[in-house]
């Protein structure tokens, strides 16, 4: 389980997390949705230890992350966009990063064919597709097996079929008990795959809680249209 308690985190002076209390239970998906720029991406480097909050703590498992990195280890981040060394093959780079982890064995196997990157293995990271870049980065943040799982908006750019057995596998590793984090502008996605909304707003908590308990709250019978409500009425308030 991830415990935020009270982290406050300013760019600057602008406040863009005030206080977020919540909790990112075990074995559940938990999306964390907000209009752009309400901090979505900064929480999630606050657990990767990316980015440092000025107030408040994170807990893992009821161990503080504060100053301690190994924890990491333990997390599969696929981020929106993923920097690679462009003049690597896919498959130098997969070797790099097995290298930093000391592993000799080939945890990605199976997961390079269920992304069909079989082909793409030998080709420079520059030549690769925006899909084929997202499908290493799902690789890789898949490959060893990791008991936490951040997904920032992981199915932009990839096809359909393999859009789906992305989806499979989310569901594959919540089933083992995963703690898996999604961010995702489609909301039907969402829908798919999230039993857990933190709402960010304004820098604050709007709603955390079920996805049910969301649409039952704002009367509607999907997300989309939950949200865009949610939207339009802090248009009003402001
Ligand atoms: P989201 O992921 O929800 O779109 P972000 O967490 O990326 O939101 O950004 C929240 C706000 O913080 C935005 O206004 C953004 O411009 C600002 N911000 C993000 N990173 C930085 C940074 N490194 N320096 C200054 N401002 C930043």
């Amino acid at each position: 389980m991830i415990k935020f308690a009270n982290i406050i985190k300013k760019y600057n002076k602008l406040e863009v997390l005030k206080g977020i209390d919540a909790e990112i239970q075990t074995g559940k998906v938990t999306s964390i949705v907000g209009p752009n720029g309400s901090g979505k991406t900064t929480l999630i480097k606050i657990i990767l230890g990316l980015v440092k909050a000025d107030f408040g703590s994170v807990e893992i498992d009821g161990k503080k992350i504060n100053g301690d990195y190994d924890y990491r280890g333990n997390i599969g981040y696929m981020p929106q966009i993923a920097r690679y060394p462009e003049n690597l093959t896919v498959y130098e780079v997969l070797t790099m990063i097995k290298d930093l982890r000391n592993r000799k064995d080939h945890p990605e196997e199976k997961l390079i064919k269920d992304f069909e990157l079989s082909g793409e293995l030998t080709k420079a990271i520059r030549t690769l597709s925006g899909g084929n870049r997202q499908k290493l980065s799902a690789v890789i943040a898949l490959m060893f097996d990791p008991q936490i799982l951040i997904f920032d908006e992981p199915t932009a750019g990839l096809d359909p079929v393999i859009s789906n057995r992305f989806k499979e596998m989310v569901f594959v590793e919540k089933k083992k008990g995963k703690t898996i984090i999604l961010t995702s502008h489609i909301m039907s996605e969402v829908e798919e795959l999230a039993d857990e909304i933190i709402f960010l707003l304004d820098g604050k908590i709007y709603y955390k809680g079920s996805l049910q308990n969301l649409l039952i709250e704002k009367g509607e019978v999907k997300l989309e249209k939950a949200v865009a409500k949610i939207l339009e009425e802090r248009a009003l308030w402001n």
